[in-house]
């Protein structure tokens, strides 16, 4: 019995867990926990982040340990203090919070002084060759690179020349600071890594104080390190990287004269796979070309795959997460389907959402038996999936809005919505039947602009008839009288093929190495966005911002930034089945 109940319990848990729990076990890092989610201040979060930051500070929440926000801030030129604002807004409305906020920039005076004290010991070595001469020495992974001329100067020249790189007088690309590791290495990481670049470019944080910068590679780990994180959790990409990760971190425990035992105090770069998602393109710099370029009106236009995007178009976090909890993670590479997103998002909205009337194509139905300027009032449930959620008013009068496609004037037998001689029930409301003859009118053009209906007496919920079986449906309507215009925007994918990433990196190979906004143009979909006019009833105009809308058998909606009392804007989150 206890075998079967460990197995399974087993099996619920993520391969990074494992490992943790593992090295706990084990005694490393003084048994403690501590991760940090690193995101690069170049542009907003998107979805992929979501999964890291599920994992990094999920990890943290689950065996006691804390997670901190470290912003990897070694490219000025990039990055800006918008983005680091908008990345703790998002990672709070997830439901995360941090330990410290910190900023690699903060370690800027320790990494020189470490790379000092590299240079004198013979680790490190300012190489004045080309970007160009440098990738032409790196040789191939079954070739060894040629070492540069510079690699053995003496320690004095590469000390005098670092401190030259940093004195703004060097022009960019003049000389890097390099490791002197191994240029045969079969790992093309260990091939003399640069560790600093000159950009003389003011940083947001440290202003003039820096003109180099380190390279991520030879910061991250020191960070890491210096923090005491135990577990860096990060994307398979960086495998190959985690020797070098390592490398760095050991030279930096030796310079510090630290003789603990390295294996069990070191922090743990553990790798997992990239969330890929079918239908959208993610990367922040490929984010930033359609925010430059006008494709989207903005970082959080609901048509983006970022998380500010998806909370403007109506998804919950709980509903992100519960996404990401389903696909987990693993060591290789998959591409997820986008469908997969949009049910959990569905099965999250159908809890949470409350239920409202809109008729988004609108013909008028009038119940002739009905008498004119009389209305009935009803409570409608506002969440059939939670009693708590109450109950608000609805009016019923004459005069009505239904949706255009509830009505067939040649309907088929199989049609079970209104035509002539057919019944429905009005949602919380009466069965109406339209008559065999004469059940609508039509303009010159032939368009229908009335339907008529009689209702059936005594046939609402609680009344004598209410249980007449009828072959209709229900259908859902507004009163003419007591709804309101809205805005509706309709959503759709913005990339009309399944894999953008491949799509828009073949197009532009193909095509002379076209990049940005060339090389996306015949990929996006022309008609990602469809604004139409619509009917709701008035209470919608109650709700605030981003709150959480079923418009009744349409779609999930959520109230935009843009709403005002005068001009309701609703945008839809998600079709409440998937039609593709
Ligand atoms: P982008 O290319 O979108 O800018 P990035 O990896 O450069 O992504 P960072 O800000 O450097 O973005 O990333 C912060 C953290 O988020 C890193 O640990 C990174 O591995 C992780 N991350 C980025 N994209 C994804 C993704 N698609 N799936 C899972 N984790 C991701
Ligand atoms: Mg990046």
């Amino acid at each position: 019995m206890e075998e079967v109940s460990k197995t399974v319990e087993k099996k619920s848990k993520n391969f990074i867990e494992l490992k943790v729990e593992e090295d706990l076990a084990a005694g490393k890092n003084g048994k403690r926990v501590q991760t940090r989610f690193p995101p690069e201040p170049n542009g907003y979060l998107h979805i992929g982040h979501a999964k890291a930051i599920a994992i990094d500070f999920g990890i943290a929440q689950q065996y006691g340990g804390v997670c901190n926000l470290r912003m990897d801030d070694t490219n000025p030129q990039k990055e800006d203090t918008e983005y680091v604002e908008a990345i703790k807004k998002d990672i709070e409305w997830l439901g995360f919070k941090w330990g410290d906020i910190l900023y690699a920039s903060d370690y800027f005076q320790q990494l020189w002084d470490l790379a000092v004290a590299l240079i004198k010991q013979g680790k490190a070595y300012v190489d004045e060759q080309s970007a160009e001469q440098i990738a032409a020495q790196k040789g191939t992974p079954t070739q060894a690179g040629i070492e540069s001329p510079y690699r053995n100067r003496p320690i004095e020249e590469s000390l005098r020349l670092f401190e030259e790189m940093n004195s703004g007088n060097i022009e960019p690309g003049r000389m890097v600071l390099r490791a002197k590791i191994d240029m045969a290495s079969d790992n093309m990481h260990f091939r003399d890594p640069i560790m600093y670049r000159v950009l003389n470019i003011p940083h947001w944080r440290t202003g003039n104080k820096w003109n180099a910068y380190p390279m991520y590679d030879y910061t991250h780990g020191q960070c890491d390190y210096w923090e005491g994180v135990t577990h860096s959790i990060c994307t398979l990409e960086f495998v190959p990287h985690r020797p070098l990760y390592d490398l760095f971190v050991d030279w930096a425990k030796q310079v510090a004269g630290d003789d603990q035992p390295l294996d069990d105090n070191r922090p743990r770069q553990y790798e997992f796979n990239k969330l890929n998602l079918t239908h959208i393109l993610l990367s922040k710099r490929n984010l930033l070309v359609l925010v430059k370029e006008g494709i989207v009106n903005g970082w959080d236009d609901p048509r983006m795959p970022t998380i500010c995007g998806y909370r403007r178009r109506g998804y919950s976090p709980e509903g992100i997460l519960s996404f990401i909890d389903k696909i987990g993670y693993t060591t290789f590479d998959a591409l997820n389907q986008m469908s997969l997103f949009e049910s959990a998002v569905r099965d999250d909205l159908n809890k949470r959402a409350l239920r409202v009337s809109a008729v988004v194509d609108p013909v008028k139905l009038v119940i002739t038996n009905f008498p004119e300027g009389e209305v009935e009032v009803y409570d409608a449930v506002n969440n059939p999936e939670n009693e708590a959620d109450g109950t608000h008013q609805i009016e019923f009068s004459r005069e009505l809005w239904i949706e255009r496609e509830d009505f067939m004037e040649d309907a088929p037998k199989k049609f079970f919505r209104l035509g002539p001689g057919k019944e429905v029930r009005l949602k919380n409301s009466y069965i109406i039947r339209c008559p065999e003859e004469n059940c609508c009118k039509k303009d010159e053009n032939g368009n229908i602009v009335e339907i008529y209906a009689e209702l059936i007496p005594d046939t609402k919920t609680g009344q004598a008839n209410s249980d007449m079986k009828i072959k209709g449906k229900t259908i859902h309507w507004v009163s003419c009288n007591h709804c309101l215009e809205a805005e509706v925007r309709n959503y759709d994918r913005l990339w009309n093929v399944e894999n953008p990433r491949d799509a828009v990196a073949n197009y532009s190979k193909e095509n002379g190495d076209i990049r940005g906004i060339d090389a996306m143009r015949p990929f996006l979909n022309p008609h990602s966005l469809e604004i139409k006019k619509a009917y709701v009833e008035k209470w919608c105009a109650t709700r605030k911002t981003l709150d959480y809308l079923q418009f009744q058998r349409i779609g999930y909606y959520t109230v935009d930034y843009d709403s005002t009392p005068e001009h309701l804007v609703f945008n839809r989150t998600v079709t409440l089945k998937d039609s593709k």
